[in-house]
């Protein structure tokens, strides 16, 4: 094992901001294009054909965008809680959110199944694997509409347009581009970070005369196979690119190489790529295990592996825990005495540097031909981008159908009718898939594809203009009846997203009860509340995520300053683990203390 002592970290830093400054480009999140006008059929759905239905006028109790993780969770917090007039408006074919779209080979969760699959003990359900693929996950998100019955009220292939709060009447008017206008008492928005694909901003894409998609919209009609793993036997003739060498393409490349006549894997920026280790479930251990409250118990353990608990044992045993393990086991070494802030960020960051280490020496190892294993080495810290981990994608590159055209950090040049060019040499492809990833620094409403307009006209995005204010990531001042569910400003666990989301609809689930039970037609966060709570955030440590000597990407706003906003997209001060608990203690106290119940 690589050890601090034998790593030159000052070389190390230098190769690091050299490679960054490699990237660095003016146009930052600009370089991409909107997914719009002659490059929508990037965006058509192949997998659910579109049913035409008459347009809904009525009103429901509770309206929910998005039918994702977080609008299936909230949904069947509040069935529980007796609310079961749930609609949920879903841009989609059917529930699934993320996992609906990237049904791309190989698709499968990175954080280990047992915490990453909401309700799997509500549903009863045993995940089969560790790290479970995306049909599975995608099954685990049909079950939960069932068993809550939130198909029947659910609206599939429908985009909200507008929201909008009709004040004389306390409730929410809703939008949407099937013709649908009808009102809510509550409503939640969880449309989710990453959904909105995006294409890169390379001259000459809408010349190309061959076929292409976007991963997300995977085209299994073209290149044959299915989401479950079959062999695209149509790929065996076929010249392929895939443009994007991050967590998706990492995932679907081992399966391109095994399938296509040629593949060309155009890298611009390596992803860090660790151990995977996948394997079954065993039922008989499982039954051993899952007692009740198997899961909350595991969701608690990783948390407290990951941010800020003190926990004795790690259940889940995964790369994620393995990070937060080396920090620890490297700040205990520490003398106790004069342990220092400075001091441990040092430990911190010796054991980032023998974590990286480790994982380029690991491309050296897997990958045979030498030019290929260096370019595949990726020369930033580990939070820098997201961390993959895989047990066959380096060892792709050992297939002869496969290339590595590593562009040296500039991206692709240009694409032409035939193919593309990088450093003036032109590939020709019968194919290119672009794992060019989601939108995530552009504004709210664009990505949201709609505005929310809350009390006296005024819209999030100016609610918003200064960065975001809300209480515990859910309630926002000015947004009546309006609950939010994502991570920050509440837990902000990047690690397993749909802690912070069940968590969430628990929540909200109980809020919306009390409304009901005392009989209040309105619930809003009071100012004194919010500004509290903004307040507190902001006493912490701030964002640990896409420093600013890191390589561009959408962990740092792709290099450039995220402006004074970003100061507000941050967590629980005292992490994870304590805000859970907080969360707790608040929502069952039956308090609700910082809400107006009117
Ligand atoms: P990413 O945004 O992570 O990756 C996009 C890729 O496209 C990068 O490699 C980027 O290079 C490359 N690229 C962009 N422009 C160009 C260009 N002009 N020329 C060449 N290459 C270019 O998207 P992903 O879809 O891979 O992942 C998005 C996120 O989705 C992940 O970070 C993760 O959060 C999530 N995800 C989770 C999975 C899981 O949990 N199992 C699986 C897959 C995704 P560069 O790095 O230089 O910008």
């Amino acid at each position: 094992m690589t050890t601090a002592a034998v790593i030159d970290k000052k070389a190390l830093l230098a190769k690091y901001i050299a490679e960054r400054d490699k990237r660095l480009r003016a146009d930052g999140n600009a370089q991409y294009l909107e997914v719009k006008g002659n490059l929508a059929h990037y965006l058509e759905d192949p997998y659910t054909p579109r049913v035409e239905r008459a347009p809904k006028t009525d009103h429901v109790t509770f309206a929910f965008v998005g039918g994702g993780f977080a609008g299936l969770v909230t949904g069947a917090r509040l069935v529980e809680a007796g609310v079961t007039d749930v609609r949920i408006i879903e841009k989609g074919g059917d529930f699934g959110g993320t996992w609906y779209w990237n049904r791309y080979p190989g698709a499968q969760c990175d954080t280990a199944s047992m915490i990453y699959m909401p309700l799997l003990e509500e549903t009863g359900h045993m995940p089969t694997e560790k790290y479970a693929h995306a049909p599975e996950i995608l099954e685990q998100c049909q079950r939960i509409g069932k068993q809550y019955g939130l198909y029947e009220n659910a609206l599939f292939h429908t985009e909200v347009e507008d929201l909008r709060w009709d004040a004389a009447n306390s409730r929410w008017v809703i939008k949407t581009n099937r013709g649908d206008e009808f009102t809510a008492s509550f409503i939640g928005l969880g449309t989710g970070p990453l959904h909105v694909p995006k294409l890169p901003g390379i001259p000459g894409i809408e010349t190309f005369r061959g076929h292409s998609f976007h991963t997300s919209r995977w085209d299994y009609d073209y290149t044959g196979g299915d989401p479950k793993g079959a062999k695209m036997e149509k790929l065996a003739d076929k010249r392929v690119a895939i443009i994007g060498t991050g967590a998706t393409s990492v995932q679907a490349v081992p399966h391109l190489a095994k399938a296509c006549k040629q593949l060309f894997v155009v890298q611009r920026t390596p992803s860090s790529v660790d151990v995977r280790a996948n394997k079954p479930i065993d039922p008989e251990w499982f039954a051993e295990i899952a007692t009740p409250g198997w899961q909350k118990r595991w969701l608690e353990n990783f948390t407290a592996n990951q941010a800020g608990g003190n926990a004795e044992e790690d259940l889940v045993m995964d790369g994620w825990t393995d990070l937060s393990r080396r920090i620890r086991a490297k700040i205990s070494q520490l003398p106790r005495e004069g342990l220092t802030p400075q001091k441990m960020l040092a430990a911190y960051e010796d054991s980032d540097f023998e974590k990286m280490e480790e994982i380029r020496a690991r491309a050296e190892a897997i990958v045979k031909d030498r030019e290929t294993a260096e370019n595949l080495k990726a020369w930033y810290r580990q939070l820098c981008k997201r961390p993959c981990f895989h047990d066959a994608y380096l060892q792709a590159f050992n297939e002869p159908s496969t290339t590595l055209i590593d562009t040296d950090g500039q991206g692709v040049e240009r694409i032409t009718e035939k193919g593309f060019v990088v450093a003036g040499v032109e590939y020709e492809v019968d194919c290119i898939i672009y794992a060019s990833g989601f939108e995530v620094g552009t504004e709210y409403k664009r990505r949201a594809g709609f505005e929310v307009t809350g009390v006296g006209g005024q819209t999030l995005s100016e609610a918003w203009a200064e960065g975001m204010k809300s209480k515990h990531g859910i309630h926002v001042l000015g947004f009546p009846n309006a609950f939010f569910v994502q991570p920050t400003q509440g837990a902000n666990l990047i690690s397993n997203v749909p802690h912070n989301l069940t968590e969430s609809g628990r929540t909200i689930a109980l809020t919306v009860k009390h409304a009901l039970d005392v009989g209040a037609k309105e619930v809003e966060v009071t100012p004194e509340a919010q500004k509290a709570w903004v307040d507190l955030l902001l006493t912490g440590a701030g964002r640990m995520m896409g420093a600013p000597d890191c390589t561009p990407g959408y962990y740092n706003n792709e290099g450039q300053s995220p402006g004074p906003a970003a100061k507000y997209n941050v967590g629980y001060p005292q992490g994870a683990t304590a805000f859970f608990k907080y969360i707790e203690d608040w929502r069952t106290s039956g308090q609700f203390e910082g809400l107006n119940f009117r």
